[in-house]
């Protein structure tokens, strides 16, 4: 068992360190508290090969693994929080299932846009009324000649506000069978979009409404009995957010550190008392141990999707490591920390929101117990229950 990154990893993620030290450095805290996506930034990225590192190359991609991929989330962490949102919109989310099941007529029309950086792609899977139970959605695909009518409402999707295209997850059918999903254009007829709202991290988010919006059958990803695919995917959507969850509590103690040695306060250096140095430890232990499972789960994943349950472990254990590791650094930098003035608070803020995202640490939990006891336990209440 090796516990080190191979040459080939090292020498990417220097590669990836250096073009994020000489371009994405300088503007770090400016970015973070714009909520418009960084263009410039996905550009800048599409032109460096870090949208697409595990797309295949005859579909426009790097061919590179899941490995890869988190790699150079960790290392434009390091410099610019807010750019690795551009990796990951750019590699881990609903681009990677549309570069799994998407048809060659999708990707040439779509998939071409996003990765020279040109066009974000959201997943709008949420409902009102069906969150954690995502397999409760109501908003449905009905028959239309060839095609099909599209009515519902979406909320809470990031990047909503201006994706181009929405992988919308849609009912065929009844029960979890019936799901599969759908590519809507954000300007299509029939799609409209309530007033944007501000999430705690700074990023805006909309309701969207589908009031028989057509979508034709050239537009369809997966159909009914797509739902377990897309939840295979969707693995590799959480694999990004907790690698962005580690890396930000990585950055944030990395700031801590680096003032606790140059503040001063009753004549010593802050390093030099042994509570706060027991946070530094404790928070140590936490990003250590957090990197392994992250590792193991993107590592196993190869090419392909990761395990459920390692990415269940891994989302679980580093969106809390992560979350606490921002707490402890910016109650270490006292005042300062809570100021705008370093990114320590956008980075506690932004992943307290991954504690909740693809997946609460709640239904993460309910997932490895599932592993543990080798079977299914149903959140629903008995059938007759009322009776
Ligand atoms: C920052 C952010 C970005 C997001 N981006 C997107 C996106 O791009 N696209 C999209 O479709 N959605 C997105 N979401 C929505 C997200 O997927 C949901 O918020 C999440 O699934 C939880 O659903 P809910 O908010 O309805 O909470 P609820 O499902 O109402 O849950 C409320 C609480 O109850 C707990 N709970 C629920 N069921 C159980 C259970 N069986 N056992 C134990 N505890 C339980 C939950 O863990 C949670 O703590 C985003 C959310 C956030 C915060």
């Amino acid at each position: 068992m090796n516990f080190d990154l191979s040459d080939e990893h090292k020498a990417f993620r220097e590669a990836v360190r250096g073009f994020a030290q000489r371009h994405l450095r300088d503007g770090a805290l400016r970015r973070a508290h714009d909520s418009e996506h960084p263009w410039d930034v996905a550009k800048l990225m599409a032109r460096q090969g870090l949208l697409g590192i595990t797309i295949p190359e005859r579909d426009g991609g790097q061919g590179g693994s899941l490995m890869d991929a988190v790699i150079a989330i960790e290392a434009i962490s390091e410099f610019c929080p807010r750019s690795a949102d551009v990796v990951q919109a750019g590699n881990f989310g609903a681009i990677r299932v549309l570069a799994e099941y998407g048809t060659d007529d999708q990707k040439r029309r779509y998939l071409q846009r996003l990765l020279a950086g040109e066009g974000v792609i959201c997943v709008a899977m949420t409902e009102a009324e069906a969150g954690s139970a995502v397999t409760d959605l109501k908003t449905s695909a009905t028959p239309d000649g060839a095609g099909y009518r599209i009515n519902g409402e979406k909320v809470f999707t990031t990047h909503g506000p201006y994706a181009n295209v929405m992988l919308t997850y849609a009912r065929f059918g009844p029960g979890v069978g019936g799901i599969g999903s759908v590519l809507i254009e954000r300007g299509a007829e029939g799609v409209k979009q309530g007033r944007p709202s501000m999430f705690l991290n700074g990023e805006e988010w909309v309701t969207t409404w589908f009031d028989n919006a057509y979508v034709g059958p050239e537009n369809v990803v997966l159909k009914e009995g797509g739902f377990k695919k897309q939840i295979a995917g969707f693995n590799v959507e959480r694999i990004g957010n907790t690698a962005r969850s580690l890396a930000f509590g990585r950055y944030a103690y990395e700031t801590a550190r680096q003032w606790a040695m140059q503040r001063r306060q009753f004549g010593r250096l802050l390093c030099e008392f042994q509570g706060l140095q027991w946070k530094f430890a404790e928070m140590k232990v936490k990003l250590d141990a957090g990197q392994l499972l992250l590792y193991r789960a993107a590592a196993n994943a190869d090419r392909g999707f990761p395990s459920a349950e390692e990415t269940a472990i891994a989302k679980a254990y580093c969106n809390q490591a992560g979350f606490d590791c921002c707490n402890e650094a910016m109650q270490i930098m006292g005042g300062m920390g809570y100021t705008q003035e370093t990114l320590v608070e956008y980075c506690f803020r932004k992943c307290r929101g991954w504690m909740i995202a693809g997946g609460s640490l709640e239904i993460l939990k309910n997932r490895i117990a599932e592993g543990i006891f080798e079977r299914q336990f149903s959140q629903r209440p008995p059938r007759n229950a009322d009776a």
